[in-house]
């Protein structure tokens, strides 16, 4: 767990985490304290007195923020104290256990060639201590029950370690997971579904509608002279007032249908199983929610916002970009016609003039 400027930036839970585990670090060397003073191991049951201490020192280190000082002082704990006990009382007491939970850390916190040093180098140490308890007897050693009951209890301790890490990587993994999914499907500043998202999902509706042979309807809405918001009230209350607009259409949406922000300051609304004269009716109850609402600023007075929109009813096999196309040329309809208004287009005849009459406009 050793943390230097080149260690990869973890998150503050990692830390949080580490902190947690000086808590365990306390907890199970006053154990110990109390079975090295009942085994008669007083230096050991000291060891533990100076461990308390570090890991003490280590969990305020962490809550001042001094990560690799509290780092330090839990792997000069671990390593001295592990090979302190495997040298009194021998390899069979499993102390040696303790240093492998490093492997996964060094690998964690370290970047690629200074974990793989750090790796080898503490793997060294590990095989150095198994020779040196091999070629040499404990110094201090104490009954074959206490060093097995020890050596369960050491292990004990690990795998539950182990097993904790490998719960928290895993959850680790699953929220930002979640994180990345959230971004790459909403968008930031209404928090309604991004226009690939909401394109995708009205897709798979649009199919499912095919499948049951019901129909769909699709909206367009654009807000009126969104530029002169802007450029009277700002920047920030375009934001504001683009946020607001997303509450307000989605409150006044049914919880099953789509809405999502199609482009700057556009949206786009599928309605499931909804025909054109349905879809209408909701179209103008939105379109009369927002040009209703007064806007507050600070200029004195009220600001007052419209949206003009366009309404389309899906055709049997045709496509989502066909059908939002037929929405937009009815937007198209309502903004020429003087905005603030609903426009629903159905009739194919009229649609064929119409993009007539947009491609000589252009
Ligand atoms: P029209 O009635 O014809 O739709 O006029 P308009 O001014 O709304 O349309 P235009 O396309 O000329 O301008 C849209 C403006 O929306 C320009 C752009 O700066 C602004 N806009 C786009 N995205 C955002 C945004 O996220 N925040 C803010 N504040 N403004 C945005
Ligand atoms: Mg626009
Ligand atoms: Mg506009």
């Amino acid at each position: 767990m050793v943390s230097t400027e080149r260690s990869i930036a973890l998150q503050p839970q990692f830390w949080q985490l580490a902190r947690q585990a000086c808590l365990i670090g306390i907890g199970v060397n006053t154990i110990f304290f109390g079975v090295f003073l009942y085994l008669d191991a007083r230096i050991l049951a000291w060891v533990n007195v100076i461990s308390v201490l570090m890991y003490s020192w280590a969990f305020s280190a962490f809550g001042k923020r001094q990560n690799t000082l509290a780092t330090g002082l839990i792997w000069t704990e671990v390593v001295l104290h592990a090979a302190l006990a495997t040298l009194l009382i021998g390899w069979d007491s499993g102390f040696h256990y303790y240093l492998l939970l490093f492997f996964p850390a060094l690998a964690v916190t370290l970047r690629g060639p200074m974990a793989l040093a750090a790796m080898i180098v503490q793997w060294c140490f590990y095989i150095g201590l198994y020779l040196l308890s091999y070629w040499y007897r404990p110094l201090r050693p104490i009954s074959d029950e206490a060093l097995l009951g020890l050596n369960f209890f050491n292990l004990t301790v690990v795998v539950a370690l182990f097993g904790f890490l490998g719960f928290y990587y895993v959850r680790t993994i699953k929220v930002a997971n979640r994180k990345l999914n959230t971004l790459a499907s909403v968008d930031e500043l209404t928090q309604l579904l991004n226009r690939r998202q909401v394109t995708a999902l009205a897709e798979a509706e649009l199919a499912r509608s095919e499948r049951s042979q019901l129909v769909a309807s699709a909206m367009l809405l654009d807000v009126d002279h969104f530029k002169l918001i802007n450029d009277v009230y700002g920047h920030e209350k375009g934001d504001q007032v683009l946020q607001h607009l997303a509450k307000i259409i989605t409150r006044e949406l049914r919880q099953h249908d789509l809405v999502g922000r199609w482009g700057g300051e556009e949206f786009m609304v599928l309605l499931p199983e909804t025909d054109l004269s349905l879809a209408e009716s909701i179209a103008e109850r939105l379109r009369s929610a927002i040009a209703s609402h007064a806007w507050e600023t600070n200029l004195g007075h009220d600001l007052r916002v419209t949206i003009s929109i366009g309404v389309s009813e899906s055709k049997p096999n045709e496509t989502l970009t066909r059908l939002i196309k037929r929405a937009d040329n009815a937007l198209y309809i309502s903004k020429d016609e003087g905005r603030n208004r609903v426009t629903v287009l159905q009739d194919l005849s009229k649609e064929s003039e119409l993009a007539k009459e947009v491609s000589r406009s252009q």
